[in-house]
């Protein structure tokens, strides 16, 4: 499979080349050059197939020309060594949860999967050290850092904004040492970004390593997140559910929605798609005004949503052939104050006894709020809401059970190296690495 770049000035790359490089050379977005649709019969008995049989079968439809089969399927069966489960909420409205991976997030499935399709490439080259930078508004970072952890040839760095993710986030990438190694910007995310896109295109820097990006803007990241989509829809199908599904995703990058996307246009029989912003709305208003202005993000309690502009957006507007109405189509949006998140979080806890992350909380709500009748709405619980233990308790008033797998990281030392957020003092960090 080729992929070209959403800028159109770069040449088209190999699954290979898309996956080492991340971003392409005139700073566009890798896109497949065929989106496959699978076959009728698959979704026939998808409501029969585990998790780890579906993905393969998307996996496959992406990655089947590239990858050999056995290896492939092992890349998917062990990314997925966990279950995402379609739990009803209340009458209507599913939480998928995709909080039950190492590090309790969403983008464990996208690190995972990188990681293992990066290390199956790097020993088939026969070695040269793989460096991968990414930039974590919170969640990112320790999916990736313990998706790579221990991967042999590869060094990750990832920046994170000194000050603004959770103390949980932090501990998930600062405590592990090994091949991660964790840089603390004086910005915010979008400083972060803007140090690993500028490294990307630096030619001094990529003459002395070989650099890589892990963030959702990398195609091995974000293809692997069409899988649990599959598997929601196999779930509410079981369940009698599937008709007339609402797919809700709580957006920042808008990585993970675009998978969802992705999805659909392979056969998935998904009514439709909202995605819900915290405060950082630039995707909403492009809905209501057809006018994309990017803006420098602010700080939410659910701040892995923190994105100002949103390097996926050129990937839909790709997926639509940039067109506005064909968009508003198939995703609608919706935005909540820090105010109206915290309101929904202990509404649905008083309510339904569910316990929503801030981020799913915005998800739960545009549900509520926007389902037509005879609709079935299921939204993406993308964190376990312990991730964010100090919002939570403070919003419910009740002490929240830490999952042991969080505890765990907890007792470990951070470690990490203080960076201004200007490019030149990073470079000079790199070039002595
Ligand atoms: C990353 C993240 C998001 C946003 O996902 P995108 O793919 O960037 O849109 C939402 N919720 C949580 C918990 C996240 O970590």
């Amino acid at each position: 499979m080729k992929y070209y770049s959403t800028n159109h000035q770069a040449p088209e790359a190999s699954l290979q080349e898309a996956v080492v490089k991340g971003l392409a050379s005139d700073k566009g977005l890798y896109m497949p050059e065929v989106i496959k649709p699978l076959p009728q019969s698959f979704f026939d008995h998808i409501e029969n197939l585990s998790f780890q049989e579906i993905a393969y079968q998307v996996a496959d439809a992406f990655f089947g020309e590239d990858v050999p089969a056995d290896t492939l399927k092992q890349i998917v069966y062990d990314t997925l060594s966990f279950d995402a489960p379609a739990v009803k909420v209340k009458e209507n409205i599913y939480s998928l949860e995709l909080f039950h991976g190492p590090t309790l997030a969403f983008k464990d499935v996208g690190g995972r999967f990188m990681a293992r399709l990066l290390g199956y490439f790097i020993r088939k080259e026969g070695q040269k050290q793989v460096n991968v930078l990414v930039a974590t508004s919170g969640d990112t970072g320790s999916a990736v850092a313990n998706g790579f952890l221990g991967v042999e040839g590869i060094h990750v760095y990832v920046l994170y904004p000194k000050g603004k993710v959770s103390e949980i986030q932090e501990k998930q990438f600062t405590t592990l040492g090994q091949n991660i190694t964790a840089l603390e910007v004086d910005g915010t995310f979008d400083d972060c970004q803007a140090l690993v896109k500028n490294a990307f295109m630096d030619a001094e820097l990529n003459a002395h390593m070989k650099l890589t990006s892990a963030n959702s803007i990398n195609v091995a990241r974000f293809l692997p997140q069409a899988f649990y989509y599959f598997y929601a829809y196999a779930q509410l199908k079981k369940a009698g559910k599937a008709d007339h599904l609402v797919v809700c995703v709580p957006s920042g990058n808008f990585g993970n929605i675009t998978a969802g996307l992705f999805g659909k246009r392979m056969g998935l029989p998904v009514k439709r798609f909202i995605a819900a912003n915290n405060s950082n709305d630039i995707f909403y208003q492009y809905l209501q005004t057809a006018k994309y202005n990017p803006r420098p993000s602010v700080a939410t309690i659910a701040n892995a949503m923190d994105v100002g502009d949103p390097s996926n957006f050129a990937r839909v507007l790709a997926l639509y052939e940039g067109s506005h109405e064909a968009i508003s189509a198939e995703i609608s949006g919706a935005t909540y104050t820090d105010a109206q998140i915290r309101e929904t979080v202990k509404a649905a806890y008083q309510e339904t006894g569910y316990l929503l992350d801030p981020h799913g909380a915005c998800g739960y709500r545009a549900l509520e709020e926007g389902l037509q009748d005879g609709e079935v709405g299921v939204f993406l619980e993308t964190a376990h809401p312990a991730k964010f233990l100090e919002t939570v308790e403070n919003i419910i008033g009740e002490s929240v059970e830490i999952p042991a797998k969080l505890q765990a990281f907890m007792k470990g030392t951070k470690q990490s190296i203080p960076m201004s957020k200007d490019f030149a003092s990073f470079k000079a960090y790199l070039l002595n690495e």
